[in-house]
């Protein structure tokens, strides 16, 4: 599919956007160094993992400041909001909502606590546990507990991020160390965080390791990240994984390393397929390698004669190229991307919208003309895309159309992170792959299976998720009335606390954009 690069995106293909990657997380502790500036470079490499909102938080040693806003990294941050950020660690956030909506208030790093004792929170992932750590809060301080603890919640902040940073200032006679090590461990989930208070800089990942964080080193100090791409960019060497179920804290008297939960991994498989970006490594396991890897077996399992394979940009490249390989047809470029064209906030008039797709994409007729082509893509969500991109290519004078998917049909909602379609809207729910292939015109399609995909990945079964392909969800969900991207908006306690009131009108249990709904419906 084409890959979400902007909040342009979904004006483009109302129908059809891409699943949403988690979130960026970054942290830096590094005395001499412009801790702000790493950490905007760090966002900027992990830009692809969250795009509607960006912060940083930094601290010189006595003083916390926060700094977000909407949009893209480049967008919220220049020179001057930059140059207020000053110290010698600070943690950087960029979002795409999983738990509650994109605002403002929502946006991270999250900021709570005293003036004595501070904590900024930056999350990835999604929790499953939302409700009992707003039971918890409710149970220590009663029915106005957002009122009474102030920070994040009674600003308006409707996430599982502002509940997680209101019990890790819950306790200010102990230190941020000590409470997190008797809050992690309640946490279930997928997170991983990267959090400080005015001295020390923290990461945590759950004990299932759902999404990736890496430890990095730099000449004069520590960098946590949640791909290893953000720890090149700013010339940081990998040391090694955040182990799940481990806590880091760094600070003047060094890393120190704690465990909080036995591990159990179980990495996300899309991380391999789409996610993460290609030149990460994860468990071990070269992203780009795997996806290569990915286009071999493909081609293995659903051969066919053709004349070019071409893969859907960016996202289809590395498995085109392994299909290609192992194939024996060539490999050329038959889309050409638009790549600026939605890293803008205008809105694209009626007539454009009309567009869609060709906004983003061109086909190269010199090289379509008259060829059989086998198309490469990542995943098919809603086929919206497929359908369109199919119907770009006959245009231009393709013979044949071949669709290969490097990953199985996506049919079921992920309840870790990222932000999938409702199942209802998923085009493998209702239909099997032959009335696919005619609902989005190829002449042929074929899915990689799931052996397969898992093979490419390197790892063993038992330590992926492979729910949203599968069903099989590694970590348990509570009722399904209890998940959903707003459903702590219309939880008692946290509805409506913010002094000018949060705008909830129209948001239920179950909206879409989360996936409440999408375990009761057909
Ligand atoms: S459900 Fe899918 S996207 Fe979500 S963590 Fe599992 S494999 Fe990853």
């Amino acid at each position: 599919m084409a890959r979400g690069d902007g909040r342009l995106t979904h004006d483009l293909l109302p129908g059809e956007s891409p699943p949403q990657d988690a979130c960026g997380v970054f942290g830096v502790w590094a005395p001499g160094e412009e801790v702000a500036k790493l950490t905007y470079f760090g966002l900027y490499a992990l830009q692809h993992r969250g795009q509607e909102s960006a912060g940083i938080a930094a601290s010189d040693g006595h003083r916390l400041l926060v700094y977000k806003d909407m949009g893209l990294v480049s967008q919220v941050f220049d020179e001057a909001s930059l140059g207020s950020l000053k110290g010698h660690l600070a943690i950087g956030h960029c979002r795409y909502s999983t738990t509650g909506g994109s605002t403002w208030e929502n946006a991270q790093p999250t900021l709570g606590g005293t003036d004595d004792a501070t904590v900024a929170l930056a999350h990835n992932g999604n929790l499953t546990n939302s409700s009992e750590l707003r039971d918890l809060l409710l149970e220590r301080h009663g029915d106005a507990f957002a009122r009474e603890l102030g920070g994040e919640l009674w600003r308006g902040n409707t996430t599982d991020t502002a509940l997680v940073t209101a019990l890790l200032a819950d306790d200010p006679d102990r230190s941020l160390e000590a409470t997190a090590l008797d809050v992690l461990p309640r946490l279930k989930g997928a997170f991983c965080f990267v959090f400080m208070d005015e001295q020390t800089l923290y990461a945590a990942r759950d004990r299932h390791g759902i999404r990736p964080l890496v430890l990095g080193r730099l000449e004069r100090g520590w960098v946590v990240a949640s791909e290893s791409a953000a720890l090149a960019t700013i010339g940081a060497s990998v040391i090694r994984e955040v182990q799940p179920g481990e806590l880091i804290a760094i600070d003047q008297d060094g890393l120190r390393s704690h465990r909080f939960a036995e591990a159990d991994p179980k990495g996300c498989v899309f991380e391999y397929v789409y996610l993460a970006r290609p030149d990460a490594t994860i468990a071990g396991r070269s992203v780009h390698e795997a996806r290569v890897e990915m286009g071999r077996r493909l081609a293995m399992e659903h051969s066919v004669e053709a004349d070019l394979v071409i893969p859907v940009p960016e996202s289809g490249t590395p498995a085109a190229i392994g299909y290609a390989e192992a194939s024996g047809i060539p490999y050329g470029q038959g889309f050409v991307k638009n790549a600026y064209v939605g890293r803008t906030f205008i809105q694209p008039s009626q007539t454009l919208r009309q567009l869609g797709i060709r906004l983003k994409l061109n086909a190269l007729e010199t090289v379509i003309r008259g060829k059989r082509l086998v198309v490469v893509d990542d995943s098919i969500v809603r086929g919206n895309t497929q359908r369109a991109q199919i119907r770009m290519l006959r245009e231009a004078g393709a013979a044949e159309i071949h669709v290969r998917i490097s990953s199985p049909p996506v049919q079921w909602p992920c309840f870790y992170g990222i932000d999938f379609a409702t199942r209802a809207e998923l085009i493998a729910t209702g239909l099997k792959v032959e009335e696919i292939r005619a609902s989005i015109g190829a002449d042929s399609l074929g899915y990689i299976g799931e052996d397969a995909m898992i093979e490419a990945t390197g790892q063993p079964r038992a330590r992926l998720c492979t729910a949203c392909f599968t069903g099989d969800y590694p970590i348990e969900l509570p009722d399904s009335s209890l998940l959903g991207k707003q459903f702590l908006e219309v939880l008692p306690g946290l509805e409506s606390q913010a002094p000018g009131g949060l705008d909830i009108e129209g948001v239920g249990t179950g909206v879409s954009g989360g996936a409440a709904d999408a375990l009761s419906r057909p």
